[in-house]
């Protein structure tokens, strides 16, 4: 059982833990080149911070992506 951090309810026992990701940053992936130099080799972006909820938070933040 834990406490979902977005509705603030505690789960059912048994209930499995989700988490959703409510932070992201965007992250510059860079190697080296054959002459030394730094350079960029692709964009992504990477987790800063996810939060455990309910499964019913869980479901309603991926209906909230699909939109
Ligand atoms: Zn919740």
């Amino acid at each position: 059982m834990y406490k979902c951090k977005k509705c603030k309810n505690f789960t059912e026992l048994g209930e499995k833990m989700e988490k959703i990701v409510v932070k992201t940053r965007n992250k510059i992936y860079t190697k080296i080149n054959r002459r030394g130099h730094e350079i960029e080799a692709g964009t992504g972006w990477e987790i800063v911070k996810e939060i455990e909820v309910c499964k019913a938070c869980y479901k309603a933040h991926c209906e909230e992506l699909n939109e």
